[in-house]
């Protein structure tokens, strides 16, 4: 079970932002910022690393850049965004399905931590 191809199957309900054939973008459920989407490919890789080496992880992560470059629009970030992956379990990974935090709506700081 995972609970991001669950959200993408509609099985659970998300609050949608953008959807294409490949990728899923829905507000998080707990939003550190004003504006904080989740963009998710539809197709489950675990994290970064099985995307890299997953022969479709490539046409995949095309999908995400330009999904984000989406949401961005949508959500009128046109001063800017920060997009965060967390990788595993040193990188504060909670739901093991790919996805990528794009947030804005706030003048963040240079720092990441
Ligand atoms: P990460 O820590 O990078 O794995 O991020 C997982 C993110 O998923 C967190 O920011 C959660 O708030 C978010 N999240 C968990 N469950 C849901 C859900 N049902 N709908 C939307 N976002 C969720
Ligand atoms: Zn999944």
């Amino acid at each position: 079970m995972c609970l991001f191809c669950d959200i993408i199957e509609g099985k659970i309900p998300s609050s949608k932002v953008y959807e294409n054939e490949k990728v899923l973008a829905f507000n998080d459920i707990n939003p550190a910022a004003p504006v904080h989407v989740l963009v998710v490919p539809k197709k489950h890789f675990d994290d970064i690393n099985d995307m890299a080496s997953d022969p479709e992880g490539e046409i995949y992560m095309g999908e995400v850049i330009r999904a984000i470059s989406e949401v961005a629009k949508i959500k009128g970030l046109e001063n800017g965004f920060r997009t965060i992956n967390n990788c595993g379990e040193d990188g504060g990974q909670t739901v093991k399905h790919v996805h990528f935090h794009v947030i804005g709506g706030l003048k963040l700081t240079e720092k990441m931590i």
